[in-house]
Order: C-alpha cells, then structure tokens, then sequence
C-alpha cells in the first residue's frame, strides 16, 4: 500500500512505495540474487506480467489481446502496454472506464478526496494514480539507440496515446513519461521499457515551473522556451542541431554533463495533437541523441523524460523532452542548497555531441 506524504518544511511530497520492495532485482549483484531466467517484457512471456492493456501492430495500428491459455499472445506485437506491477502510487483499477464516464465508483477504486489531510505536524493523502509501463520492442534490447524504425514510430504513436488517454482520467493531475536505462538510472529491469505515471497531486516544483512560464509569457508574449530557443539559434555554441520540427540543445545552466533538450520549434505545437510527421521526427531525434551520448560517453545508463505542464494548464507551457547520461552523483552540496555542480560546460558537450 502506497502513501503519499508532504513535508511542510521542504515543500515536497514524497511516495511511501511498500509494495516496491517486491521488485525485480536484477542489478543487484549477481551474489545476492539469483538471476532472472525468464524475462517478462520479451515477446512470448506475455503472461509474466500484468494482461496486456493495449498492443500496437508494426503498422501503428491498434490491436486486440488475444491472450492463449497461458496468458501469452498469439498476434506478433510491436509496442504493448501493461499495468505497472509496483506502482509507486496506490493503485487505480480501470481508469480508462473512468474516464469515458462511469458514474457509479467501481468496485475497488478508492475515493478521491481533492486535499490532503493532517497527520501530526505533517500531511499525507491516499490519492490513486495510474501507471503503466509501455514496452517499446518484444525483442530483448537494452537501449532506445537499438529500436528498429519502424519500432521506434509506433512507440510515439503509443505514447501520445496513452498521454491522451491520461489526460482523460479524472484523478490524473500531471503526467510523467520517461525512461529509466540501465542501472545506474535505476532500471530494474534490463529490457528497456518506459513507465507513464499520472500523478494526482501537483507538486510545488510543478507549480513554480508554470507560474515562472506563466510571468514570461505576460511579459514578452512568447513562452520562456520560445524565448530561449531564440536566443540559443543566435548563439549557436550549445546548438547540437536543428531539424524541421525541433532543436537538440545543451541547456546553458546545465545541472549535469551532456544534459540534451529535444525543444519543439513551435511552442504551439502540443505532443498530445502532433500529427505523424511530427512524432515521427522526435521518434528518430531521440535516438539520434541517445547514440550520440553513447557513442560520446561510452554507453552511459541514462534518463530521458517528457516534461509537460499539468492537465488544463498546458497552454501557457512549452513541452519538451529532457535527456540526462548518468555519469555524476549528487553529492552533500547538491542535496543541501539544490545547487548543482557540473563539472563539464554545456558549450563543450555540445561541441562533442555535435562531432
Ligand atoms: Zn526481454
């Protein structure tokens, strides 16, 4: 059972995951646990993990479970989308019935209270949240730099369609895509998949972001990104390149070494409504960008993640997608002050990126 807990002194929420500590371990060390023989996200282990919630042909289409008696699947999928098995938040049964309007509350799907309610000095809430997890390719890959094309389009394809399917949920305030690769990025499983999960609160760091966009845009009258991206193609040192639809930047205040921006050249364009040309173009940028950061730092594990501003107030916000190698840690300094230290200059990462 999930709990989801604010600290007033530092304004943040935090998970209680109980159910986590069941996970699958497979970057412990190998003395310590038993390797897994099976693993759940290959095609033809279907029935390892949670039924199958959506599949996705080679074609991009939509396709039926179709589950034998052992719960694996007959038809030959692309990218397939299941439950999350350890979700962080408790979980929220059904939500896709939720959102095309149930009435009644089903069976088992906690109430959702809007505030958070007092314990002691400290405030908790048992708000639900849905999470899946989207298997990309039903061959066993490590990473993203290793999905087919033709893999890699009907993966956006599923992510805007999940997104979209999110943003209908009721109790889905914010949602978090991204990806975890490697261990050191904290995967705990090596298949590669990406996780999407709908957060029922707003966090500070949410707010203060859209409130930060919100003052540029009464300002100047462009959003923050647009603003930046601008004065990034003037300055062209921290420009890796530039394509129809995006950018690939190195921010300037980059808080670790090779941290990457995939920024829309148009703020107007949204993820959830890009039609294909444009998916298909941040499909094949993002991993452009990942076998640079291989290539460059030598296979790092690594982070990538869609930042978008919370359901209803996307309007005033410029999505993006954020890539971070993993190669520092955060040290007493960063946890202290939230201050970062980057040892590598974004105009040098950019340089070698570029090359
Ligand atoms: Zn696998």
């Amino acid at each position: 059972m999930s709990d989801l807990r604010f600290d007033p002194v530092s304004g943040h929420w935090t998970v209680i995951a109980g159910n986590r500590n069941d996970r699958p371990v497979e970057f412990l060390p190998l003395e310590r646990v038993q390797k897994r023989l099976i693993c759940p996200f290959c095609g033809g282990n279907e029935q390892e993990t949670p039924p199958t919630k959506m599949m996705y042909a080679s074609d991009g289409s939509q396709m039926e479970s179709s589950p034998d008696e052992n719960g694996n699947e007959h038809d030959r999928w692309s990218s397939r989308v299941v439950p999350n098995k350890y979700s962080a938040f408790c979980e929220l049964k059904n939500f896709d019935e939720r959102a095309a309007g149930a009435e009644e509350p089903l069976e088992g799907v906690p109430e959702v209270s809007t505030s958070k309610v007092a314990h002691g000095p400290y405030f908790r809430s048992a708000l639900p949240g849905p999470q899946e997890i989207i298997i990309p390719s039903r061959r066993h890959i490590l990473s993203m730099s290793s999905l087919y094309d033709d893999e890699l389009k009907v993966l956006f394809r599923a992510n805007q369609d999940r997104l979209q399917s999110m943003r209908d949920c009721e109790t889905a305030k914010h949602a978090m895509l991204f990806m975890n690769c490697r261990s050191e990025a904290g995967a705990s499983l090596e298949h590669i998949h990406l996780q999407l999960i709908g957060s029922p609160v707003v966090s500070e760091h949410l707010k203060r972001r859209v409130e930060r966009n919100r003052l540029h845009l009464d300002t100047h009258k462009e959003s923050l990104m647009a603003s930046l991206l601008k004065w990034e193609i003037e300055q062209e040192s921290r420009i890796i390149y530039q394509a129809k639809y995006f950018t690939v930047v190195c921010p300037f205040a980059s808080r670790f070494p090779f941290q990457v921006w995939i920024v829309p050249n148009d703020p107007s364009v949204s993820f959830l409504e890009a039609d294909e040309d444009v998916r298909d173009e941040l499909a094949f940028m993002s991993r452009d960008v990942i076998r640079r950061l291989e290539e460059a730092l030598d296979s790092p594990s690594y982070n990538f993640l869609m930042h978008m501003a919370p359901f209803g107030q996307m309007a005033a916000d410029h999505w993006y997608l954020e890539f971070f190698p993993r190669t520092t840690r955060a040290a007493g300094f960063e946890l202290g002050t939230d201050i970062w230290v980057n040892p590598i200059a974004p105009e040098l990462a950019a340089k070698r990126l570029r090359s």
